[in-house]
């Protein structure tokens, strides 16, 4: 299925028509009715982490506005900022789901132009994008890395480059399901690193997009960041499909 270009894919269609992996409707892996419900955090946004300010209880004003995590120092530290595509619910969970734990490869077409719709809106410049690495024991058991689908097809949709082979995942990590704040930073710290010697010359100045399926507290992105930050790139967007709808009393980055 990997190397499964559109014809390959068009002809898989014709042979088993796909149903949506959410409402099970024929005719699409996702079909339009449940992609019309994946929509981004309600404007405005915290500038730096991309949470939504209009559902927090207590906003902080300021030029660009941020979210009281952010204000108080406790955002994300390595990405310039985070940006998701939609809240982790209903479809777009299922979506997710879907392709990482049934191997539903299709859904990240759909997913990974959710993904460049949603960087084309920030206008933000992107020289390069890179997917977060799963750990090669890991990628080997599931057989692919999902963010690497998303990042691809985003990257193609946008005629941005897509390298997989700049950042490795250096130690396998708990999942960060259920952990506090704290322990998902300690969790994902140093887990990532570049996977030379001398290919950081790749990310001298350039406007690096980082990408990942799911973000909660964008810890995972942030450390995936950190590895990248002594090449001295220009900046680091992290975005991510879906991340749950967080209230002020959330967890925080
Ligand atoms: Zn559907
Ligand atoms: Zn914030």
């Amino acid at each position: 299925m990997a190397a499964l270009g559109d014809f390959g894919h068009a002809i898989l269609d014709v042979l088993f028509p796909p149903r949506c992996v959410s409402c099970r409707a024929s005719g699409a892996v996702l079909c339009a009715d449940c992609l019309s419900t994946m929509r981004p955090p309600a404007s405005p946004l915290c500038a730096h982490c991309g949470r939504s300010l209009a559902v927090m209880a207590a906003v902080v004003s300021g030029q660009p506005p941020r979210c009281p995590t952010c204000a108080a120092g406790r955002g994300p530290h390595a990405l310039t900022s985070l940006r998701i595509a939609t809240i982790y619910a209903g479809p777009a969970r299922k979506a997710i789901h879907a392709l990482k734990y049934e191997g539903q490869r299709r859904v990240a077409v759909s997913l990974g132009d959710l993904l460049a719709e949603t960087l084309r809106a920030t206008d933000e410049r992107a020289d390069l994008i890179l997917p977060v690495p799963l750990h090669p024991t890991r990628q080997r058991a599931r057989g692919f890395n999902q963010s690497a689908l998303l990042a691809r097809r985003c990257a193609g949709r946008l005629n941005i480059p897509c390298r997989t082979d700049i950042l490795t995942r250096s130690r396998e990590t708990r999942s960060q399901v259920g952990l506090s704040l704290p322990d998902r930073q300690t969790n994902v710290q140093g887990a990532f690193a570049l996977a030379r010697p001398g290919i950081g010359a790749l990310l001298a100045g350039k406007y690096i997009v980082l990408i990942d399926d799911v973000t909660t507290t964008g810890s995972t992105l942030d450390a995936a960041a950190a590895a990248l930050r002594p090449a001295m790139p220009a900046a680091i967007l992290g975005l991510a499909v879906a991340r749950p709808d967080l209230t002020d009393d959330g967890p925080g980055m």
